[in-house]
């Protein structure tokens, strides 16, 4: 855990409402500032900067973030008529906070090319 980040708090249950799902690996919770009807991040409980920082063994931890947002995807309705699926890495990609983040939209038509 980062002291001074604000998603392992998060994680940590320190701050923030009830997770929409959390076990020992992940956590996924509503993003305070929704871009969508349906906006949930999912989040790795250990603290990892950036998926630039993601090491070999973090492959499976990856892979449990897609499966656990195809999971809640499904839980809010939204496998058939989609959503989409966001990792920001970087500044120049909008990265804001720190601890990677899987963005996960849904309830709207989206548009492509992303902005
Ligand atoms: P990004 O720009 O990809 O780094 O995404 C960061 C996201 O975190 C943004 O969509 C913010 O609205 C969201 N966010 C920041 N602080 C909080 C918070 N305390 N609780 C929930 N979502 C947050």
């Amino acid at each position: 855990m980062s002291n001074d980040c604000i998603f392992c708090k998060i994680a940590a249950g320190e701050i923030g409402g009830p997770p929409v799902y959390q076990d020992e690996e992940v956590t996924a919770f509503r993003d305070i500032n929704p871009q969508a009807p349906h906006h949930i991040l999912v989040i790795p409980n250990e603290h990892i900067s950036s998926l630039n920082e993601a090491a070999d063994g973090h492959q499976a931890l990856l892979g449990k973030l897609l499966l656990t947002a195809a999971k809640i995807a499904a839980d809010q309705g939204l496998a058939e008529t989609g959503y989409r699926l966001v990792l920001n890495t970087g500044p120049q990609a909008g990265q804001t906070v720190f601890h990677i983040h899987l963005h996960l939209l849904g309830g709207r038509r989206m548009a492509w090319p992303p902005g």
